[in-house]
């Protein structure tokens, strides 16, 4: 493989969280290495291991050694979640473009390529649409939904947001560096500060190897963070719902009132279990509104406590990079001569946090 020509083309840094993905690693880091040195720029790979326990951590310090300069580790020492990992990388990431990526081979390699000329087209943030999806019947659905649902409340006109292959300018991953909410949905943070935001549609394909990493729970979560995260409105409606009810209960007052003045007081005796019905379906809308202020409120409270989102346990071959000046060139092919650096990190909040 070809070392990158260094051209007036901006340089690129490619974030890939990893949670046990050990079977997708040999194929994605050569795959990817080939896309970002047909660039023709610099880049960087930076592979944000997220705690696995599958040797997943190994295979990138391996990767780091035979591809020193082009591939960094960054290995957290347990598992945060996908987009506290993704913002391990970011933090790390010195490209003036990031590109973010799936580890299971969903998403192409081989697109990196389309992201990045969109923002050397003079885009911010580049977002992309799944073609012909290959996920479960349900995952797409339940996909659809908060696509609607984010678009409506967000304004922003993209139509998947569940998609993880993005480009971003380096203005708009430095004002997301300045957000240190926990509940964090990365592509929806970034529309926030989006000015030219664009998207694209890329090919996906089906998990190459091993399984989702998201269980229902952690779907359900993640699903509450999207919509804390971009929005109070639920609230709102919450108050209008309460406001609503509150003038309904009182309009059956009246009516329960009337029908028994007209019809006697047996009437309102056989009334009983509408009413029966109707307080159960208020109490449980009660609930679902009190779940959801607990939603919020438990978001408020993580922040509050301001804990870092992750903790760095170590970071390799960052003194190899190209990208930082007087640093050899990007190279897909192993020197062989290169000793892999690790830096130890100390855990400061402000450094994880950054
Ligand atoms: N991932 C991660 N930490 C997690 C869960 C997932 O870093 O706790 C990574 C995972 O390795 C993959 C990406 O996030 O690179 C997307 O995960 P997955 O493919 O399981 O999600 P899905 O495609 O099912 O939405
Ligand atoms: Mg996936």
């Amino acid at each position: 493989m070809k070392a990158p020509i260094m051209t007036a083309a901006k340089s690129v840094s490619v974030v890939i969280p990893v949670f046990n993905e050990a079977a997708n690693l040999g194929e994605l880091i050569p795959r990817c290495l080939r896309a970002c040195a047909e660039l023709g720029s610099a880049f960087e790979i930076i592979l944000v291991d997220d705690g696995s326990s599958d040797g997943s951590a190994k295979m990138i310090s391996e990767a780091v050694e035979r591809h020193p300069g082009a591939v960094i580790g960054v290995l957290l020492n347990r598992n945060y979640g996908q987009h506290a990992a993704v913002f391990a990388g970011l933090a790390e990431s010195t490209g003036s473009i990031v590109v973010t990526l799936d580890a299971d081979l969903q998403n192409p390699p081989e697109e990196i390529s389309r992201v990045v000329k969109k923002i050397e087209e003079g885009f911010d943030v580049v977002g992309t649409v799944r073609a012909d999806r290959r996920d479960s019947g349900f995952r797409k659905l339940s996909s659809r939904l908060v696509n609607a649902a984010v678009r409506r409340a967000t304004g922003v006109m993209m139509h998947d947001y569940g998609c993880m292959l993005r480009a971003y300018d380096r203005r708009v991953v430095d004002a997301m560096m300045q957000c240190h909410e926990h509940s964090t949905f990365i592509p929806i943070l970034a529309n926030y500060f989006a000015s030219r935001p664009t998207e694209i549609t890329v090919s996906h394909n089906a998990r190459a190897a091993g399984d989702s990493k998201y269980g229902l729970w952690k779907l359900i979560n993640l699903q509450f963070d999207l919509l804390t995260s971009m929005t109070t409105m639920p609230l709102r409606i919450l108050s209008v719902m309460g406001g609503a009810m509150a003038a309904l209960g009182v309009g059956f007052g009246v009516f329960i009132f009337v029908m028994r003045e007209l019809y006697g007081s047996e009437w309102a005796a056989q009334g009983v279990f509408t009413l029966f019905a109707i307080l159960f379906v208020f109490i449980g809308i009660q609930f679902v509104g009190m779940g959801l202020l607990g939603e919020y409120i438990g978001r408020i409270y993580h922040d509050v406590r301001a804990r870092p989102r992750y903790c760095v346990e170590r970071i390799v071959g960052r003194e190899a990079n190209s990208m930082l000046p007087g640093r050899g060139t990007a190279s897909g092919e192993s020197s062989g001569a290169t000793v892999t650096v690790t830096k130890e990190r100390i855990s400061a909040p402000s450094e994880a946090i950054r």
